[in-house]
């Protein structure tokens, strides 16, 4: 595998890391790049498990680091906080992002493709396009998933034009209801009954830093906000004790309704007097509902970024 280019999306990976870095993979074949492969660096939650059985297709194999020099193309994320161990020492040849640029940089250049878009797959789709390469009914389906997943079924403010034109086309391929089987995906996705509070606050976790301060925000999907706020006490018994074993300043769990959007936050940490200024909202108990959002990369991370 050493030979080969490595294709990952972020840690805690999401249904877009995963069907974009295979999607990737495929679209190198197509172009007669024959040496890459899509791996991943974190265990595959629900929902993307619930796309790759629809689809019959294997997960992709984990990796834990990466060798000094190794070759990798970047998907679905460009922060090292939340890349592979070693990438600082890897050797970047490509990026296709939509999210904002943080903590990266190279030594040498590299192909960067980032656009503001709701997903990853939105890029990839048109990239197809450019190179005039036909999508086949797989190929659509993990693209489409993958949108359906970043823009919880295009209602994410992160949603664009582009990511509703993408989703449309590749619904037609597909040829699926794309409300129904969107539906059936994102609630696989918010199945969280079996897993422990450790697992909860970990499903999708992203580290941020800002000067000195180091911050994560963890989000999960779920239909009621009351059923894992039943669990509250020990979530926060172990949000705080990840706060301490990983030095972190503040620690943002957002609760996420997909069928009200909204969110309820838990937030602690020595930092916690930001939410204030950050969301216009007082914490009681730890908490604050935020009606209306559900994005983190939009909605929460810019704010609490600013008030840093
Ligand atoms: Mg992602
Ligand atoms: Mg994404
Ligand atoms: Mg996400």
């Amino acid at each position: 595998m050493e030979n080969k280019v490595l294709i990952f999306g972020h840690k805690n990976p999401d249904t877009d890391s995963i069907c974009s870095s295979i999607v990737h993979e495929i679209l190198d074949k197509k172009n007669g790049w024959n040496n890459t492969k899509a791996v991943r660096i974190g265990n595959v939650n629900k929902e993307t498990q619930y796309v790759l059985k629809y689809l019959q297709m294997e997960i992709p194999e984990l990796i834990e680091e990466v060798e000094e020099g190794q070759e990798v193309i970047l998907v679905d994320h460009c922060n090292f906080d939340q890349s592979v161990d070693g990438i600082e020492n890897a050797k970047i040849i490509s990026v296709t992002d939509h999210h904002n640029i943080g903590n990266f940089r190279t030594s040498e250049p590299l192909y960067y493709n980032a656009k503001p878009y709701g997903c990853t797959s939105t890029i990839l789709y048109e990239d197809f396009k450019k190179f005039n390469h036909k999508i086949d009914k797989k190929e659509a389906i993990l693209m489409l998933s993958a949108i359906i997943s970043d823009t919880l079924l295009l209602k994410s403010p992160t949603t664009t034009q582009y990511d509703k034109k993408a989703l449309e086309e590749l619904a037609k391929i597909a040829e699926i209801d794309v409300n129904e089987y969107g539906m059936e995906m994102l609630k696989a996705g918010t199945d969280v009954k079996e897993y422990s509070e450790e697992q909860l606050i970990n499903l999708d976790a992203k580290d941020f830093n800002k000067g000195d301060v180091k911050y994560r925000v963890a989000q999960i999907n779920i239909i009621s906000i009351d059923d894992v706020l039943k669990r509250e006490e020990e979530i926060k018994t172990v949000i705080n004790k990840t706060i301490e074993e990983n030095g972190l300043d503040l620690f943002v769990f957002a609760i996420t309704d997909i069928l009200n959007s909204n969110s309820e936050i838990i937030a602690l940490g020595k930092m916690v007097d930001i939410i204030k200024p950050a969301f216009g909202k007082d914490l009681v108990n730890d908490r604050v509902f935020l009606p209306g959002v559900v994005s983190r990369k939009k909605q929460l991370v810019p704010d609490i970024d600013k008030n840093i």
